[in-house]
């Protein structure tokens, strides 16, 4: 088996807010059989690693990363059985809503336009427009930290708003299984569009970003209180609060990753002093090297 290792690479190409710096290792398995293996490499040389998909969340300050990132969007099967759709973890969730709509399946309409991967969006619990994955979510299997294969329900996931366990207990999804309700494939899909025309109406998709900075404060949109404190198109060198909606940092092209670290921390640390809301990053930020 020929392992796709690169080694001192930039991470910057691989993430979608196309910045960051280099990581030690950068690896891309072509199946779950090479991921294994890497995994176990890395447990083996005791190398510090990190599972992604497409980095559509992820951000990595400028000292980049001092282990392996393994990038799973190669690993990208998908199989549907009746009302089961199943894919892995690489499979984009764009790729997983056009699947259900062909087999006239609704449920996972509001995750299509989510630039991210089945592992990262079930990790995230990723939703849109009133879903989640939770909603339709039916099993997955992982890898234990021991690399044991394990079978996790919807209750042993522990789903809530933007999180799973598997932010807590270091498992690493291989696949995961969804159950959809049987509906009328060209209704399914006319709604996944008029979805995505509500994405480009409002997000600014022309910018690399990671969607979203932060997670919904209770009561409110983070993108209102960013606007109500004059930070729309605040801009710290390349990284931008977004003129089109100031729930999105944006990068207006060559920014540094650790000035878009810079300013999600101003965003945050002045709205909390103008309208006492404290702003918690959706953003997974990797700042130590
Ligand atoms: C333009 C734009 C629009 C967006 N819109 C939305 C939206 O509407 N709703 C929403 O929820 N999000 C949205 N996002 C954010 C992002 O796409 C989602 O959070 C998505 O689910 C992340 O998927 P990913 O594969 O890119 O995850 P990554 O960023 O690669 O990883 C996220 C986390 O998941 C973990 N992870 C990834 N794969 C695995 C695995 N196989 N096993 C274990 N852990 C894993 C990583 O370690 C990391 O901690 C948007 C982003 C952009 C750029």
């Amino acid at each position: 088996m020929k392992l796709s290792i690169k080694e001192n690479a930039s991470l910057a190409p691989f993430c979608s807010m196309k910045a960051g710096g280099n990581a030690k290792y950068i690896c891309t398995p072509g199946s779950i059989r090479e991921l294994k293996c890497l995994l176990s490499l890395m447990k083996e040389k005791n190398e510090r690693f990190m599972v992604l998909g497409n980095a559509s969340n992820t951000l990595f300050s400028d000292e980049g990363f001092d282990g392996a990132v393994i990038f799973t969007s190669k690993i990208n099967g998908i199989i549907s059985e009746g009302r089961t759709i199943t894919a892995e973890c690489g499979a984009p969730l764009n790729a997983l809503s056009l699947q259900a709509a062909k087999n006239s399946l609704g449920g996972l309409e509001f995750a299509y336009g989510i630039p991210g991967t089945v592992g990262g969006g079930v990790f995230m619990n990723a939703g849109a427009f009133g879903g989640e994955l939770c909603d339709c979510f039916h099993t997955a299997l992982c890898f234990t930290p021991d690399l044991e294969e394990a079978t996790l329900t919807k209750e042993e996931m522990r789903f809530s708003y933007r999180k799973s366990i598997l932010s807590e207990n270091g498992y690493i999804l291989v696949n995961a299984s969804f159950l959809l309700d049987e509906g009328d494939g060209k209704a399914v899909k006319s709604k996944m569009d008029a979805f995505m025309s509500m994405r480009r109406e409002k997000q600014p998709l022309e910018y690399p970003s990671c969607g979203s900075t932060f997670k919904r404060p209770k009561g409110n949109f983070a993108g209102h209180l960013i606007e109500q404190c004059d930070l729309k198109g605040y801009s710290i060198g390349g990284a931008s609060v977004s003129e089109k909606h100031a729930g999105f940092i944006i990068n207006k092209g060559g920014a540094a990753a650790n000035d878009i670290i810079k300013l999600i921390d101003f965003v945050s640390d002045t709205v909390f002093e103008k309208t006492g809301v404290k702003l918690e990053p959706e953003i997974k930020i990797v700042r130590q090297r």
